[in-house]
């Protein structure tokens, strides 16, 4: 909705109702009460980047050349149609499962094609990565619920839920085709939670019986990413979820906010388990991109292409300021803030040595 947001703010609940609150949804900081040094402070730095962000349009590419697309991840028509009127190259990860959230029954096909109409129609010409129902942990869905578990975040979720209830993914694959072959979306289907190269493989081979042209999967759990050439080498793209990677990388609970700092997307372990992934990527020919939270990170984003990512998919509002990254920045640069990222001993280390080396007509707005 493009209103910042800080959340897992300790004693937020203590702040007497109508205090002056300074609020920076980029860097987290909440001041309270500020001081009019701040105010004035973050009024010109939000008046310099509203200026510098209004020059550039278009698609994405470093300052030389090297393209990177920009996209949008939405959860259902709504987001589309805004997204669709917006200034960027399609949508990288549409989460069909927050269309069904509230639903007791399965959707039927008629149902689901309607929706994919609705998402697909905006984005008549451009790309939209739909991925499958990532039913399960931190997404529960009544339908698609195959009962109690002791580690939902560890156990049938996302695709090893479509091989426990295919009449779910058949459903879905079977409106998807239809909706594509109405529209004028570039449509591409990706499986979410995929593990092993047999699962790639076993999701390929279904989103092709139903007319899909292109499949993917989401690079979110650590065996896929460190095994990327086997998996990829199944289908035809990869998409890395930092948001499940770090949870996985770093066994901390997305859910758990007192763990944030393990979830830092900056700690070297994930950036390396990304780096991992987009060398097996590459050993394939595979395009790889990121639609994980990170990519709408603008210094983690340019870390993100020195490691060799081909897309970013974010919240559509922080596009802007992502397409600036990019376009300050060399391919060869990127692949040395990476190098200095990794080299880092600790997430905080790794986003102070990009941020000390990125330049200053980027990091003076952040
Ligand atoms: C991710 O895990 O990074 C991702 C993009 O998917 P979700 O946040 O929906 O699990
Ligand atoms: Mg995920």
């Amino acid at each position: 909705m493009g209103i910042p947001a800080v959340v897992q703010l300790a004693g937020a609940t203590s702040i007497p109702f109508g205090t002056a609150v300074a609020l920076d949804g980029d860097s987290g900081e909440v001041t309270i009460a500020p001081d009019m040094q701040l105010v004035t402070q973050q009024r010109e730095r939000a008046a310099r980047r509203a200026e510098a962000l209004s020059h550039l349009s278009g698609a994405g590419a470093t300052s030389d050349g090297h393209a990177v697309a920009l996209l949008a991840n939405i959860g259902g028509v709504e987001d589309a149609v805004a997204a669709g009127a917006l200034d960027l190259e399609g949508v990288g990860l549409f989460r069909t499962e927050f269309v069904f959230l509230s639903a007791t029954t399965a959707p039927t096909v008629a149902e689901q094609t309607e929706v994919y109409r609705g998402v697909f129609a905006p984005f008549e010409g451009r790309r939209v990565v739909v991925r499958t129902l990532d039913a399960g942990a931190d997404k529960p869905l009544k339908f698609a619920d195959l009962g109690p578990e002791e580690n939902p975040a560890l156990g049938r979720r996302g695709l090893r839920l479509s091989a426990e209830r295919p009449d779910l993914l058949d459903a879905q694959l079977e409106a998807l085709g239809i909706a594509a072959r109405e529209t004028g979306a570039d449509v591409r289907v990706m499986a979410p939670m995929v593990a092993t190269a047999e699962e790639a493989a076993w999701f390929a081979r279904r989103v092709r019986e139903n007319g899909l042209p292109k499949a993917g999967v989401m690079i979110e759990v650590p065996g896929a990413a460190l095994r990327a050439r086997h998996v990829l080498e199944e289908v035809d793209f990869g998409s890395l979820g930092t948001n499940d990677l770090a949870q996985y990388t770093m066994a901390a609970d997305r859910m758990q906010g007192a763990l944030s700092d393990l979830l830092d997307p900056w700690q070297p372990a994930v950036l390396d388990v990304v780096a991992a992934a987009c060398e097996g990527a590459a050993a394939v020919g595979r395009p790889i991109g990121v639609c994980g939270e990170s990519a709408g990170d603008p210094l983690l984003a340019l870390v993100l292409v020195g490691l060799g990512v081909s897309s970013l998919s974010m919240a559509p509002s922080k596009v802007p300021v992502v397409r600036l990254a990019l376009s300050l920045h060399s391919v060869a640069e990127c692949q040395s803030l990476a190098a200095a990222a990794r080299a880092a001993r600790t997430a905080v280390d790794a986003l102070t040595a990009v941020r000390d080396a990125a330049r200053s007509e980027l990091t003076d707005l952040l």
